[in-house]
This record gives C-alpha cells, structure tokens and sequence, in this order.
C-alpha cells in the first residue's frame, strides 16, 4: 500500500503514515519510503487496551515484518484518546484460570521479536501509553513523544507488577532506581519527566510526527546513556544495598502482607537485576502468581467499582455554566474542577478575601494536575469572581457552598428566588442538613438536591448525589452526569442522617475518641486501623478534616438518628472549645505545625481487639444504610466507601470484606463488643439478610 494518511478527529490530525484501514485492531501499511506503519485502532472502543486479540494480531504483522524487511517498522495509536491504557483487565480473571503463565510468554515472545527485528523500529505516543502499551513502546528502539505524552506503570494499584517485559526494559534503559521507583509507586511520567529519564528520545509536535519519524530512520535522533549509576547497580552488592532501602520505604507504604505485588518485583530485580533470561523467566511466574492473590483479586474488583461509578456519571448534564456560592474550602475547590474541565464557572462570597484565595489556590490546582500553560489559562479564564451573583441569573447549575448553618442556607435559597433561570437547578454540599428539610426553602424543590463533595474536592474522587424526596428523577440524572463531566465519581445516594459516607465514617471516628477518653494512645488507636489496612489512623483523620467539623455531624446525627450511638467524647469536646481543629489550626490531637502529624511516640501494635472496636461500627453503619434504601447496592457502598475515606482497598471495600469474613463471624464479635462495651454495637437487623 502507498500514500500517506491523516487521521482527523475534530481539529487534531493524527499522522498515521501509510496505516491502511482498520482490519481487526490495527491499521498497518507501507509508504512510499518502505517504512512499515503500524497503528493501533483497537475495534470497538474509544481507548487501546492490549488484549490476547491485540498480541495475536500484531504477531501476525511483525511475521510480515520479518518476512519482507521494512526500512523502518512504526508503531503507534489511531485513537486521539492516547495511546494504550494497559492491559485488557477484564480478560485477567479468566487469564488466571487458563495458565497465565503461557500467555504471557505468547506476548513476550512477539515483543522479542520486534525486539530482535533488523531495523529501526519506532514507537510515536501521544496521551497515555501505560502498562502493556508502556512495555510494546519498550520494545521498539526509538520512542517520540508528542506534547503531553506520559508513561506509567500502574500495575501495582491491580495488586500486580508489569508482566509483558517491562521489569528488565525499563531499568535496562533508564537509571534502574528511577524505574523500580515508576514501577513501584504507579507513578505517570509526564512528557518532561519522561524525556528527563530517558524513556523518550525526542518530544514533538505531532505535526512534526513524520520529519521526527524520518530523523529517526535516519539515525539522527540518539538514546541518552544511562549513566554510571547503571553500571554499578549491576553489581549485586550494590543492588542489594539499594533493594533493603526500597523494601524498607515500600513497607511504609505497602506493607508486604496487605500488598505483596511491589515486594515480589524488588526480589525479583535483587535476585535477577543482571540477568535479563532469568528476570524474564522471573518476571512471567511472579505474575501468574500475583494474578491469583486475594489483593489482586480485590484490586481488580475495585478497578470495576470505579468504573461501575463512572458509568453512573455518564450522560448529558446540560449545564454549561455553573455558579457557586461560597468560596471557602469547599467552594474554592469545587470552582476550580468546573473550570478546568470545561465549564463556565461565576464564583460568589459576601467577603472578597476568599474570592482573591480561590483563584490563587486554582492556579496551584492545575499545576497538581500538569495542566500546560495553555490550559491553565484557559482554566483560569473560565472561572469568574462573581461577588455580586450576577451570574446566578444565567446559571445551569448553582452549587450552594455556604457554611452549614441552617438559617443561613435557607436565607441564601430565598434570595434566589425569581433570579435563577428556569429549568436551573440548586444544589447544596450540606454533609450533615437534611436535603428534605433544606428543600423546603429551594425555590423549585423537583430541581433541588444534595452535592456532597469530600475534602479536598481535587483529590477525593467521590461525591454523594444525594435525592430529596421531591428531586425529580432528571435532575438526579443531570447531577450525575455533571460528576462525571468533571472526573468525578458519582454514588446516587437517598437522604437520610450523614448519607452514606459519613452515616458509615462517623461511628469509626467516634470510637477512637471514646477510646482516647478510656486512656488508649492516640498512636495505638490510629495503629490498629493502619494494621487493618486503612491509609491512615482514624485520630489523624480526625485532624485533618477538622475537630470541629467532626464534632458537628457526629452531634447531627446523634439528633437524628434512632440507632444508639457513642456519647461524644469530652476529649474531643475539650480540644474543639480549646481551638485546637486539627491540621488547619496546627494543632489537634496530633501537633500539625508544620503540616504533617508528630506522633509523641513509636506506633506501636495494637491489641487485636482494637481493630474490631473501630472497623466494625462501620460495617454495621454500612449495613444499616443499605437495609434502609440509602445506597443502591454493597457495590455502590463499597465503591463510595474506598473513592471517599480510602477504605483498605486491598480488601476490596466494606461489605466484600464482611462476606469474606464471614457474616455470621462479624455478628458474633458485634455482640460480644455489645456485651463489653454497650448497645451501640448491636449488630444491625439488615445482617441477617446478608448470610
Ligand atoms: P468555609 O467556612 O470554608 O466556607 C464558606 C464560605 O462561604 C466562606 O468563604 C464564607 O465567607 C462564605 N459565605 C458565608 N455566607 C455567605 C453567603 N450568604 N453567601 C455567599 N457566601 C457566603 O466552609 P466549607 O468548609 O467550605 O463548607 C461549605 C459547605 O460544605 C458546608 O455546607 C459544609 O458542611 C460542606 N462540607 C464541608 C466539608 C469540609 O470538610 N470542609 C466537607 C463536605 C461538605
């Protein structure tokens, strides 16, 4: 096949060379020059994931390859959404089931050959090529980045380490500890980074894609060197050195027993960092054994809870400019997601210091999310001071941010009355007011509902779309499409005390005060929840999402619920009446004052009773909610509970570790703590549906 083909997707060209049409998942051709394009254009899906399909295709193009020798073999994605997202998870249970391990010596023995393939082979990536596509990028000689290309590993987030070669190619091309660090923390590199390490050769426009591809060909575009670092981490000696201090960092982090994943790929590189043969045969058991693990099982399982979430965030929202109002910590936060994903967002607050805060703080959200300097400004253009409200008179949406003081709300709601446009619709990010009661006051409660954003609404994923009992069913559809245009995960919630997260939070974080108030250590407490498997202890929690917040909707729904509850703790109390909130005030249970939490002693291990005392109110907050209708379904609740508060996600949410604990055993050690330490414990009526 001749000439040259453009792939226009709205105003990007994609230069695909002479990749002809799509015949399974790629496009492949050859040019006037005799370079062999190849690119992926996975069928069906707006996203490449390498699958046995993707592997088995491809080998069939590197024998035609190998067959008649191009001048030069080309590799890269057809799709404008990037270049490949990995490996196709859904296949990996059945992969388990089928001998992994001859499967991935297939994908190996394909990526080899092109590999071994007696010309210039180079990959072009544009958007994201991670895990497999990161490892097929990896076998190519050459590989040209195209602005906001990243590279990444996230293997270890599925309980998993790469498995299609990326162990020995990575370290075998950039600084070995470099590579070990993107492949133990799941870390992206993004453009700059990436071309800093050494993973791309060059960085273009994509315009620039086919003289790139020519330079290349040609010789004129060279590999950096790796360095003496390299050199000296070939000696076992050496490397051995440098594994004890991953292994000690990794274990902070990922202890081995939660997440055996990262610890199995720093043997395996300790052991085998020398010799490719044997990291490759290493490299292909690890995995097919990790693929069986109980983490990774879990993992996987919570990769589907994410994307069951975002599936509920799809749709059309409708709303094109949003106005929000309050620009404090909430507000500030939720202004800037808008922006930067694209809506026009106006801004209120009776003071103008928050509004001046806000914009600043926006700015050094899009640094966090490595927006470029374009789209920062871009951002920045879209989000609008607005102290006067007049953009409540044009808005799709107003988001009621203001603080949680009932009158107040109500006050706001009337002022907008007869200025918001019809068919807008109000929301408020109340965590502890009843939408019902609040609705009451909304100027048209079908278009009223709960927006429950977490704190910081940039780095929690989740938000409760919560229903009044008036809410009509477009407007909840509308919220959840909303979430989801601006990456959020929506969980569609019903109204009731603390909804689901904080109705399920809350109890948890109450029996670590009533702890503290019995005399336990603050250290031992927070301990016996990161024992568990929790990313921090429910003490530091505490602090960092503020004392007095805290006290406020444990208070709440003491008020309102049937279900006994533990007094509040005097040691809480004390600490908010003394000023001391936590993180933002510098100082709490924990001294913040330099932004981080000082234990004043070791954390030492906790009594294994401990760990029941606080996990288990939650559960059993989890299964009330469920009994009463509030959350949808266990999925629902277990995707809410690690997107919100990171419940240990090795165990794959709340109600997947109470089957997997056994219901029976769970009510069991309920009423005995009943029986210990008083009725809040009573195991919930709703377990015995669950058996
Ligand atoms: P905040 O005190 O940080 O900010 C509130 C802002 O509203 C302030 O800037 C204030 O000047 C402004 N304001 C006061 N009256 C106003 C009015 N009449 N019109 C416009 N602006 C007004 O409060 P926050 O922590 O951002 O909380 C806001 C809401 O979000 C509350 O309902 C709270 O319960 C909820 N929420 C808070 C958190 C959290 O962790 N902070 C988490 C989830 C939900």
């Amino acid at each position: 096949m001749t000439g040259h083909v453009l792939k226009f997707l709205g105003e990007t060209k994609l230069e695909l060379g002479a990749a002809g049409p799509h015949e399974g998942n790629w496009r492949a051709g050859r040019d006037n020059d005799g370079i062999f394009w190849l690119a992926l254009d996975k069928a069906d899906t707006g996203t490449n994931t390498i699958s046995e399909e993707v592997i088995r295709e491809l080998e069939a193009h590197v024998t035609a390859a190998e067959a008649d020798l191009p001048k030069a073999l080309v590799i890269r994605s057809a799709k404008l959404s990037g270049f490949a997202a990995g490996a196709d998870i859904t296949s990996f249970d059945s992969m388990s089931d089928e001998g992994a391990a001859d499967l991935l010596k297939k994908g190996h023995d394909v990526l080899d050959r092109i590999e071994a393939l007696n010309c210039p082979t180079i990959c072009i990536v544009h958007g994201a090529a991670l895990g497999a596509g990161f490892e097929l990028a990896l076998a190519c000689d050459t590989r040209i980045a195209t602005t906001g290309a990243s590279f990444g590993f996230p293997e270890v987030q599925l309980g998993l380490h790469p498995g299609l070669g990326g162990t020995f190619r990575l370290p075998a091309l950039i600084d070995p500890t470099e590579a070990m660090t993107l492949m133990l923390t799941g870390k992206t590199a993004h453009t700059r980074k990436a071309k800093s390490l050494g993973i791309v050769d060059a960085v273009v426009e994509e315009r620039h894609v086919a003289a790139a591809v020519q330079a290349a060909v040609k010789g004129e575009i060279k590999p950096q060197s790796q360095g003496l670092k390299a050199r000296a981490l070939g000696f076992d000696q050496a490397r051995s050195l440098v594994a004890r201090q991953m292994r000690s960092q990794t274990e902070k982090k990922a202890p081995k027993a939660h997440y055996p994943a990262p610890h199995a790929l720093i043997d395996l590189w300790e052991e085998h960092g020398d010799d490719r043969a044997e990291m490759q045969k290493g490299e292909i058991a690890s995995f097919a054994e990790l693929l069986k693990s109980e983490t990774s099982k879990n993992l996987r399982r919570v990769f589907f809870l994410r994307q069951k979430l975002k599936d509920a965030g799809r749709g059309e929202d409708g709303i094109a400019h949003v106005h929000v109002i309050g620009a404090g910590a909430m507000g500030a936060e939720i202004a800037a997601m808008a922006a930067i994903k694209g809506k026009r967002v106006t801004l209120g607050d009776v003071e103008t210091d928050p509004l001046g805060k806000a914009l600043k703080h926006a700015t050094e959200i899009c640094k966090d999310k490595h927006l470029s300097r374009i789209e920062t400004r871009d951002a920045l253009d879209r989000l609008m001071p607005d102290p006067k409200g007049y953009g409540i008179a044009s808005a799709d949406l107003i988001i009621e941010a203001a603080p949680e003081k009932l009158d107040l709300k109500e006050k706001i709601y009337s002022g907008l009355k007869d200025r918001m446009k019809p068919g807008a619709i109000l929301a408020s990010n109340t965590s502890s007011l009843s939408v019902d009661s609040l609705a009451t006051h909304a100027p048209d409660k079908p278009r009223f509902a709960g927006l429950h954003f977490f704190n910081p609404v940039s780095k929690v994923d989740l938000v409760e779309v919560v229903r009044g009992s008036a809410t009509d069913d477009a407007t909840a559809n509308r919220l959840a499409a909303f979430c989801g245009a601006i990456g959020k995960l929506p969980a569609r919630v019903a109204d009731y005390p603390g909804f689901v997260v904080n109705r399920a939070l809350t109890p948890y974080l109450m029996e670590a005060m009533v702890l503290m108030d019995e005399g336990v250590s603050k250290e031992v407490i927070d301990s016996a929840a990161l024992r568990f498997g929790m990313p921090m202890g429910p003490v530091t929690l505490a602090d960092q999402v503020g004392l007095d917040i805290g006290l406020h909707v444990a208070e709440s729904l003491r008020d309102s619920l049937d279900t006994p509850m533990a007094e509040i703790s005097d040691t809480l109390r004390a600490k908010v009446d003394a000023g001391e909130l936590g993180k933002k005030t510098g100082q709490g249970f924990y001294d913040w004052s330099d932004g981080t939490p000082h234990p004043d002693e070791d954390l030492s291990d906790a009594p294994e009773d401990l760990t029941d005392r606080l996990i288990l109110p939650m559960l059993n907050a989890c299964v009330e909610v469920l009994r009463e209708g509030v959350a949808e379904s266990e999925d629902q609740v277990d995707g809410a509970m690690i997107f919100a508060t990171g419940f240990a996600p090795f165990r794959g949410g709340p109600m997947h570790y109470a089957h997997a604990r056994g219901i029976s055993d769970i009510t069991d050690r309920l009423k005995a703590l009943e029986q210990a330490h008083g009725p809040r414990f009573a195991p919930d009526e709703g377990w015995s549906t669950l058996g």
